[in-house]
């Protein structure tokens, strides 16, 4: 499996995943033209997309799977939720219901679900895993808080792409009215750099390759506070990968990750 992230941030998020000749995307937070500008660029042949994956509806995530699914002739695998968020202003959508205990299928990838605390109409952290390979990602943005389940549902996968949002001096010292600054940072916001780092530090293991920092605010953040922030509650813990930033206007990667695991000495 390869992942490319084609842009991450506040303005529109989107990757995509490519295992045995199949592409997916997981969120598709861009207008459909821009989306195929930036995988035409990123040598993603779209013409082998087999499905849209969701985190959520919000124009960032979602702006432009609809046009997309229609014109590629794919279903779109989210919670029903989002769905049905989507559905009234684009009724030729398809859907693959993906949520807890629902896992949906696109040619070699399986994508499962776990809600997150967000204000959108249902939520997920997304799981993808590739065919013969195995390999896995996991893709969390727009966390609020992260639970116990979120937690569980992220161990041991291969790749984690995974929100940081703010630095939370620069929120508090932002321009932002005072109630925009409290949705940010509460329990249906999004995930500060020290929240990310803190979260990260529990979720490594040795067969993590790659952390992606992503969803980085354009107003409140940088990618040096994520990564001065993030960097060393990583290495605390003994993270062997490569860690990326992702950015609004640049494609990151591809990166691969199809070995396997390294094995876990006891
Ligand atoms: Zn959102
Ligand atoms: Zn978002």
């Amino acid at each position: 499996m390869r992942l490319v992230v084609l842009g991450s941030g506040s303005k529109g998020n989107a990757l995509a995943l490519e295992a045995e000749g199949a592409v997916l995307l997981v969120d598709a937070g861009f207008s459909a033209r821009e989306l195929e500008r930036r995988a035409a660029a990123a040598g993603i042949p779209l013409d082998n997309l087999l499905g849209i994956a969701l985190t959520h509806e919000h124009g960032d995530h979602a702006a432009g799977a609809p046009v997309l699914a229609r014109r590629f002739d794919v279903p779109l695998l989210c919670s029903p939720g989002t769905y049905g968020a989507l559905l009234p202003r684009s009724p030729w959508l398809r859907h693959r219901r993906v949520g807890l205990g629902h896992a949906a299928q696109a040619g070699p990838f399986v994508v499962e679900g776990c809600p997150t605390s967000h204000d959108a109409a249902e939520p997920l952290a997304l799981r993808v895993r590739a065919g013969r390979t195995g390999a896995s990602v996991g893709v969390a943005y727009d966390l609020g808080r992260p639970s116990a389940g979120l937690r569980w549902f992220l161990r041991e996968l291969d790749a984690l792409v995974l929100e940081a949002n703010h630095d939370e001096v620069l929120l508090r010292t932002s321009d932002y009215p005072a109630a925009v600054r409290q949705r940010i940072s509460g329990a249906g916001g999004h995930l500060s750099n020290r929240a990310c780092g803190e979260l990260l530090g529990e979720l490594v293991h040795p067969g993590l390759a790659h952390v992606v920092l992503a969803h980085l605010s354009e107003r409140c953040n940088t990618a040096t506070d994520a990564l001065a922030a993030v960097g060393p509650a990583l290495a605390a813990v003994g993270f062997g990968g490569a860690l990326h930033v992702a950015r609004q206007h640049h494609v990151l990667g591809p990166l691969e990750f199809s070995l396997p695991a390294a094995p876990l000495v006891r």
